[in-house]
C-alpha cells in the first residue's frame, strides 16, 4: 500500500476565478466503487461545488477526454482496464450537506426543499424523517448519494425517488447551469434519460429540489428503521453494488435466481449471494471479469429455463475490449 502511494503521480491543481481543483492521475477506481473492483481513471477529480464542476469538464474539453461521473459508486462495475479520461467524482470529504439543505417552501400540508447532489442518501432519508417530513423513508439504508438516485430513480419499498422529486439543477453540456423538471428527467423504473446515456456524460447534477408532505417523526422514524432493519437482515453487507438485475414484468430476478439453485454459484471471486440470489458478491478478490462472467452465466441458465431474459441494474463503465 505505501509503495503504491510512492509511486503515484503528483495531483494536476487548476485554478478557476473562484477556487481551484486538484485532479489525480492515474487513480485507483476500486476504491470509489462499492464493488471494490476494477482498474485506474487516467485522471479523477472530486469536486464541491458547481464551480468546481465547471472547471473540471472545461479542464476536460481543452485536453479533449471524456468524462465518467460518479456519485457513491455503489452502482458501477468499473472494468479491469480503467477508464479513460476524467473520473468526475461528485462528492469530497468534510463537506456539510446539512448545512447546504435549503427550506423553499413551506404550508400546513408539504415542504418543498432543495438538495445537493453530493448529500447521502441513507442521510436525507433520516434527516426527513427526523423533520417529519414524509415519503423518504425507504432511503434508509440505502447506499449512494441524492445525485446517484436522482439519475437511477432509484428506490424500495414501493417508493422511488421520482415520487419526491420535483425539478433537478445541472451543469448541462459540460457549460451551462440550468434548471429543469422532473418531466425532463423522464423517470421510470430505474431509468431516466440521464442514466438512457450512460457514461461518459456531459451533464452533471449539482442539486434536486423535492416536495415531501408532512408527517409524525415518531411514526417516519419507526418505518425507516423497520425499512434499514429488513434491509440488513435480507441483503448482503459485502462487497457488492445492489441488485445485479432488474425485475422482469410482474416477478423478481431473485426468485428467479434463486429457483435454479444458484444462490452460492462462483465465477472466480465473484459468487451469487447466498442472502439474496439478486446480489453478486466480490467474495475474494474478484475481478470486474469475473462478476462479468457470473452475470452472464445467471442469464444464460434463467433463459434456457425459464425463457426470461434478465436485464441488469449495474451500469458498466470504462475500458472493456483490449
Ligand atoms: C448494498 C446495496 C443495496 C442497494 N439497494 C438498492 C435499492 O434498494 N434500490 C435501488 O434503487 N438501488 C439500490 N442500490 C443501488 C444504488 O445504491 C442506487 O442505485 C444509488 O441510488 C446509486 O447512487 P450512487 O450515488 O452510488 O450512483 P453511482 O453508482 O455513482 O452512479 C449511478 C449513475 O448515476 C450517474 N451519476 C451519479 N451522480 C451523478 C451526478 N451528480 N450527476 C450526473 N450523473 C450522476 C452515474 O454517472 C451513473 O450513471 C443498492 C446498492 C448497494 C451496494
Amino acid at each position: 500500500m505505501t509503495a503504491r502511494r510512492a509511486r503515484r503521480p503528483a495531483p494536476i491543481v487548476v485554478e478557476g476565478d473562484s477556487g481551484s481543483i486538484s485532479i489525480q492521475p492515474d487513480a485507483r477506481m476500486d476504491l470509489y466503487s462499492t464493488f471494490r473492483v476494477g482498474g485506474t481513471a487516467d485522471f479523477l477529480v472530486r469536486v464541491a461545488d458547481e464551480s468546481d464542476v465547471l472547471l473540471a469538464m472545461q479542464w476536460a474539453d481543452d485536453h479533449n477526454l471524456p468524462v465518467t461521473v460518479f456519485g457513491g459508486g455503489s452502482n458501477m462495475l468499473v472494468a479491469d482496464h480503467g477508464i479513460r479520461g476524467l473520473v468526475l467524482v461528485v462528492r469530497k470529504p468534510g463537506r456539510d450537506v446539512a448545512a447546504e439543505l435549503e427550506l423553499l417552501d413551506e404550508d400546513s400540508d408539504a415542504v418543498t426543499i432543495s438538495v445537493p447532489a453530493a448529500a447521502p442518501l441513507t442521510w436525507l432519508g433520516r434527516e426527513a424523517s427526523q423533520r417529519g417530513w414524509a415519503g423518504m423513508t425507504w432511503a434508509v439504508g440505502l447506499p449512494g448519494n441524492v445525485g446517484g438516485a436522482t439519475v437511477n430513480n432509484a428506490g424500495a419499498h414501493g417508493t422511488e425517488f421520482k415520487d419526491a422529486l420535483v425539478g433537478l439543477r445541472l451543469i448541462e453540456d459540460g457549460r451551462r447551469l440550468v434548471d429543469r423538471d422532473r418531466e425532463w428527467l423522464s423517470p421510470e423504473y430505474r431509468m431516466t434519460r440521464l442514466k438512457a446515456g450512460g457514461n461518459p456524460k456531459r451533464d452533471v447534477v449539482t442539486r434536486v429540489t423535492l416536495q415531501l408532505e408532512r408527517g409524525d417523526a415518531d411514526a417516519l422514524r419507526a418505518e425507516a428503521e423497520q425499512h434499514a432493519e429488513y434491509r440488513h437482515a435480507t441483503q448482503p453487507t459485502g462487497k457488492c453494488a445492489g441488485s445485479i438485475f432488474k425485475n422482469p414484468p410482474g416477478d423478481f430476478s431473485g426468485r428467479l435466481i434463486e429457483e435454479l439453485g444458484l444462490k452460492g454459484t462462483r465465477v472466480g471471486g465473484a459468487q451469487v449471494s447466498p442472502i439474496h440470489a439478486n446480489f453478486i458478491v466480490n467474495e475474494e478478490d474478484a475481478t470486474a471479469a469475473d462478476i462479468v462472467g457470473l452475470i452472464e452465466l445467471v442469464q444464460a441458465r434463467v433463459a434456457e429455463a425459464t425463457g426470461t431474459e434478465l436485464h441488469t441494474e449495474i451500469e458498466r463503465v470504462g475500458e472493456w475490449n483490449q
